[in-house]
């Protein structure tokens, strides 16, 4: 909706102008929005210093072959593009369970709390209670709203993403984690891409992994299963890239500048910040 001029009437239609009826009210709001928007993004940078503390080394040498399938360990981790050192980093914040059994958010907020203003507090108390890493199909989308669909659980979402869809089709899936912010849902950090022709069996592969989960462990949420196991969504794009014959994630070789596999680099980041 269009913002109506200090003079005008008031979309509310009580007859006073804009400026004498709804204007203080809608600013204020706004304020806030921006406030709100300003301690999540100040959050997602302070969890990443947080978690390169050298108490986790451990855990980081630990974490990164099994978010990468091997992939990536701490002999090269210095080789993850941005959006896959995002990625990873995301997880290892709110889905890995450290040597000492909790998760990295967890202690952040305990550390923390104290330390953050009231807005900053807010989003850090929501985010610690936020889903698991997951996957999501693209249903519907309109400018910067998509409307998501858990692969798994079936749940819709109606997410604001700044970067829009990017190229993600509706049918296509992404590798995402979403936050709330606010009153709305947000992807925690970028995205990856799964394009339709790689979605083969990534049901069969996580059912039959929540299957063996539930064996072992049945009194387990959904949520406690993806957080367990959401690396293993990124272990079947690796081997999906692998059959496409294309780099399995975007790292370049610096001495061989090429256009198509810098598009497929920019491809798997569809969702840059
Ligand atoms: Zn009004």
């Amino acid at each position: 909706m269009d913002k109506p001029g200090r003079n005008d009437p008031c979309y509310c239609g009580s007859g006073q102008k804009y400026k004498k009826c709804h204007m203080k009210e809608d600013q204020a709001a706004e304020k806030e929005r921006s406030l709100v928007q300003r301690a999540a993004n100040f959050i997602r940078r302070d969890l990443l210093t947080f978690a390169r503390d050298e108490r986790f080394t451990e855990d980081f040498a630990n974490g990164l072959p099994l978010y990468w399938n091997e992939y990536y360990d701490a002999a090269n981790a210095e080789q993850m593009s941005q959006p896959e050192a995002l990625r990873f980093f995301d997880w290892f914040v709110f889905d890995y369970a450290l040597e000492n059994g909790r998760r990295l958010i967890e202690i952040y907020a305990e550390e923390k709390m104290n330390d953050l203003s009231s807005h900053q507090q807010e989003i850090a108390a929501n985010w610690v209670n936020a889903g698991a890493g997951s996957l999501y199909e693209l249903t519907a989308y309109e400018g910067q709203t998509l409307q998501l669909r858990d692969y798994f659980t079936g749940e819709e979402f109606t997410v604001y993403e700044g970067g829009g869809r990017g190229n993600v089709e509706l049918g296509e899936l992404i590798i995402t984690r979403l936050v709330p912010v606010a009153e709305r849902m947000e992807l925690s950090t970028t995205a990856a891409y799964l394009p339709a022709d790689e979605i083969t069996d990534i049901k069969e592969k996580m059912d039959a992994a929540k299957e063996a989960h539930l064996a072992e462990n049945p009194d387990a949420s959904h949520t406690d299963f993806m957080r367990k196991h959401s690396h293993l969504l990124v272990h079947h794009a690796l081997q999906e890239a692998k059959n496409q014959g294309r780099p399995p994630v975007s790292r370049l070789d610096a001495n061989r500048p090429d256009a198509k596999m810098q598009q497929i680099a920019r491809g798997m980041a569809r969702f840059k910040r």
